[in-house]
This record gives structure tokens, C-alpha cells and sequence, in this order.
């Protein structure tokens, strides 16, 4: 037998556990996997099955142009057990992959539960060290994603990360750069005066407003149908983190003064617009935005309708848009190496969204690259950083290399520059998706040799 002894222990039977547990043990290798659901649920979980979508049963885009359909191209690629249940029990959604979570989520805990090379133990993990010892382990896999238990937290925070664990409760909507209307937008940071003489730029883009478009907003965001709270969350919010609407809601000035204060903007003819919506560059590319403190409770169907209004954004689309939820994860570039391992504890790896990624692919592809990691260990070769123009790889770059770290999902501003030619760039209204279908292209190449080289 190829890995006689050598146990690997996968803590967290979610998107990331499931497809780490399922590469390894489908190649030969025996696993443990600890879950804690079948002893009682967190508030987001309504079953006891394993792989739960607690929100959306959708697995985003299939398209082969898109950063989504990039990673599905990927998963697939190293057998994704997550995938293959996810098109075996697929629901009609166009060109996305929408599941029927109840059969899908029962079938991969069936799936699981049936292989010989899998032992699966109802308990909550708190010291994953002690865990690795107690079941002869030679390597461990944490995936219990963004609502990680109380007691494995204290170890975490405690023993690995100290301040380094963050607990976000609100996210603000990030735009594709593309689609807004620059005529009504201008760069300019706050109090900063830039020499273009020296080639410096702005990093902001600022939406202006008047008083009465200003008043509409908050009117908008008052009025607008929020996301009911769940128990867990309690809406308990860092008073310098707050959501936009509930300063709406304190206040029609109070936005004004906080993430909506003009002071510093002045126009280019030198007035000083009433409020200003602030956008900062989610890459270096500038191809997506960050809603400078838009965290927001709005339902995703609203925040379009609403932020749609702000001047500059009437055919806006959202790459993601905000979310109120706890959120648990890693600074991974100061804990992990680029196989995800800690750099405390070598044997102790990483993967899902406590790693610093966003949303269900991305979570389950997390998995399968810490599982892959293991595996070359287990088979006495050093792990390989992944090309950094693939799905996976510029995932990892990303939570390794942001300055600050922010839960982000794929999408191809992770990858470095396309460039186009100087006709192909005239195309205004076509180079948008020239860009992605060549990135596109490029990463399934750049995969598939790293792949042919390292497998
Ligand atoms: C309220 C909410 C809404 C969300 N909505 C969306 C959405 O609409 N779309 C989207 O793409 N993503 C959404 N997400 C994010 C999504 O949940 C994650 O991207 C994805 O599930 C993460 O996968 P994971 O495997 O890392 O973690 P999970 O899928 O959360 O799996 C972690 C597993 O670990 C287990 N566990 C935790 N602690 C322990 C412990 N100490 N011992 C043993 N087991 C433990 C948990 O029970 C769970 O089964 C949402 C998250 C939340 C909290």
C-alpha cells in the first residue's frame, strides 16, 4: 500500500473539507474527518448533511469566460468531487450551476460515508494538534470555514494567529470598473495633490452628489428591504464599521459625514460637491472597485436597484455585492506558506474560507489545492506554487500577497494584465470581453502545462 500509515486529518466536512477529504482518500490515502453538524448546527446550517449551502444554491457562472467558470475548468480538471455532485444533481439556472442542495449535500455525505479509504468522527476539533496525535496523523487540513467553532477559535487565536484572527460582519460591494460612466466620475484622494510631472495618479474614484440626489439616496437606503438578522449575527457592528444603511437610518447627514463626507474632493473647477460616494481600486489593474464604506444589510436584489442610482453607476454590475455575516479567517500571508501550511506548525494546513477566500467554488477549490499539496508530501516531493495566471493559483497569490487582508472571490483582476493591441483596445464595447476570453484562454494553457509537469 503507497501510503501505509501515513493518516491525513481533514477537520470540517464543508465545501473545502469534503473535496480535500474526497481528492485524497479517491488516490489512496486514509482520512479522518472530524465535523462537529451532526452534534448541533451553527445558526446558518439547517442540516446534518454534509457540503451545506447555507444561502444560494448556486455555484455561480459556468461560462468559460468567466473567473468562476475558469476555477470549474480547474476543479474539474483534478476531479472535484464538490463539481461532479454539483452536475449530477444540478437544477436549471442558465449558464450558472444551480444545485438541489438538499439531494446534493445528501449525496456527498452518502458519498463519504461509503468510502473505505474515509473514517468520519461527530466531534467539535479544538486543539488540531492533540487531533493529529490522537488519530496518528501525519498531516491535518482545517476547513471549518467562516463560522469556525468557539473552541477551535480560542486555539486559533491563542496559539496561532494572536491578533491576527478577522471577524468581519459587513461587506462592501465591489463594481466592475467597465461598466460605469466616467463622464460623471473623477479621480482624486482626499487631500492629496498628486504631480503628474512624477507619473503619480489618484487611487479613488469619486461619485459626486448634489443635495437633492443625495437625499433620494438616503431616502433609497432607508426605505430599501434589508436581509432579516439571524440569531448569531444580532446586527452587533463595530461602531467604525457600520453598514451604510443603518447610518442612513441614524440620520439623513450622517452618511455625509462619515463614509459620504465630500471635504478633500474638490472637483476639477475647484467646488466642493454635497456628498461623494468614494471608489477605491480592488487590484492593480483598477478593473473592479471597492464601495468605500458601503457594508450594507440590503438584499442583494436591492443594493443593485439602489446603488444603481449613484451618479456614474446607472449600468453598474456587481463582481460581488455586500454581505452581513460573521466571517472568521486568516491573515494567510503572515501565518501560511504558499501550500497553505502554517508556518508555526508545518504539518497543520489550511483551506476553504478561513483561508481568506470567498464563496462556495472558491472555498471547495482551496481544498483540493491543500489537498493536492499533502498528497506530493505524502509522496516525498516538495509542494509547487501554482502559476500565478490560473484560477487557483492567482487565488492563493491574492490571500499571500494583499496588504490587507479582505475575503475576496475569483475573478480575473486576481490575474496579471492582459495586454491588447492598440485596434483591439478602440473596441470599447467589445475589448471587456476580449480581455477575459484571452485571460481565459491563457490560464486553461498555463494549467494545463503546470499540470502535465507536476502530476
Ligand atoms: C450566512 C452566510 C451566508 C453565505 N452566503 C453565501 C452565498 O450566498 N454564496 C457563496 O458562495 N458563499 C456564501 N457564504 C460563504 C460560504 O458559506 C462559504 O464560502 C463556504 O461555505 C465556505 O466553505 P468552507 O468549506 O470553507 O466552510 P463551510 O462550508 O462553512 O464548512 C465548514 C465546516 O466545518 C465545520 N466546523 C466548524 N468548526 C468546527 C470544529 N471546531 N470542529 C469540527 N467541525 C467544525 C462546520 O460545521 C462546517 O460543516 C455564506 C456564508 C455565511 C456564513
Amino acid at each position: 500500500m503507497k501510503f501505509e500509515g501515513q493518516k491525513v486529518l481533514v477537520i470540517g466536512a464543508g465545501l473545502a473539507g469534503c473535496d480535500a477529504a474526497m481528492f485524497l482518500a479517491s488516490r489512496g490515502v486514509k482520512v479522518v474527518l472530524v465535523e462537529c453538524k451532526t452534534l448541533f448546527l451553527n445558526p446558518a446550517q439547517k442540516m446534518k448533511t454534509y457540503a451545506e449551502l447555507v444561502c444560494t444554491n448556486s455555484l455561480k457562472s459556468m461560462s468559460p469566460d468567466t473567473g468562476h467558470g475558469l476555477l470549474k475548468y480547474e476543479m474539474n480538471a483534478m476531479g472535484s468531487y464538490i463539481l461532479s455532485k454539483g452536475m449530477e444533481y444540478a437544477v436549471p439556472a442558465g449558464d450558472a450551476l444551480a444545485v438541489n442542495r438538499e439531494e446534493f449535500s445528501a449525496a456527498i455525505t452518502k458519498g463519504l460515508h461509503e468510502h473505505e479509504n474515509i473514517e468520519i468522527f461527530a466531534e467539535e476539533a479544538a486543539n488540531p494538534l492533540e487531533l493529529q496525535k490522537r488519530f496518528e496523523c501525519a498531516y491535518t487540513i482545517v476547513a471549518t470555514g467562516p463560522l469556525t467553532t468557539e473552541k477551535l477559535e480560542k486555539w486559533l487565536t491563542q496559539d496561532l494567529t494572536e491578533e491576527d484572527f478577522y471577524f468581519y460582519d459587513a461587506i462592501a460591494p465591489v463594481v466592475d470598473a467597465d461598466t460605469l460612466d466616467y463622464s460623471k466620475l473623477y479621480f482624486k484622494d482626499r487631500h492629496k495633490e498628486l504631480s503628474e510631472e512624477e507619473g503619480e495618479s489618484a487611487d479613488y474614484l469619486n461619485a459626486p452628489m448634489n443635495k437633492e440626489q443625495y437625499e433620494d439616496f438616503i431616502a433609497e437606503l432607508v426605505n430599501a428591504q434589508k436581509v432579516p438578522a439571524q440569531n448569531f449575527e444580532d446586527y452587533k457592528f463595530f461602531e467604525s464599521c457600520l453598514p451604510v444603511d443603518i447610518m442612513a437610518e441614524r440620520g439623513v447627514d450622517t452618511a455625509r459625514f462619515s463614509c459620504m463626507k465630500p471635504i478633500g474632493l474638490e472637483k476639477s473647477d475647484g467646488t466642493l460637491p454635497y456628498a461623494c460616494v468614494q471608489l477605491r481600486k480592488e487590484n492593480l489593474l483598477g478593473s473592479a472597485f471597492n464601495l468605500v464604506g458601503f457594508q450594507t444589510r440590503l438584499t442583494y436584489k436591492e443594493q443593485v436597484r439602489v446603488f444603481r442610482k449613484i451618479p456614474g453607476f446607472e449600468e453598474a454590475s456587481f463582481i460581488h455585492l455586500g454581505s452581513v455575516h460573521r466571517n472568521s479567517f486568516l491573515n494567510s500571508k503572515k501565518l501560511l506558506n504558499f501550500d497553505l501550511s502554517s508556518k508555526k506548525y508545518e504539518t497543520i494546513h489550511f483551506a476553504g474560507q478561513i483561508t481568506g477566500v470567498e464563496g462556495y467554488t472558491e472555498s471547495a477549490s482551496m481544498g483540493l489545492y491543500a489537498a493536492w499539496q499533502v498528497l506530493r508530501k505524502l509522496e516525498g516531493k516538495a509542494p509547487v506554487q501554482w502559476p500565478v495566471d490560473t484560477g487557483v493559483g492567482a487565488l492563493v497569490n491574492y490571500i499571500m500577497t494583499v496588504p490587507k487582508p479582505s475575503p475576496s472571490n475569483i475573478n480575473f483582476g486576481l490575474l496579471p494584465t492582459i495586454p491588447l493591441t492598440k485596434e483591439e483596445r478602440k473596441n470599447r464595447k467589445g475589448r471587456k470581453k476580449l480581455k477575459k476570453a484571452k485571460a481565459s484562454q491563457r490560464a486553461r494553457e498555463s494549467f494545463d502545462q503546470f499540470m502535465s509537469e507536476n502530476n
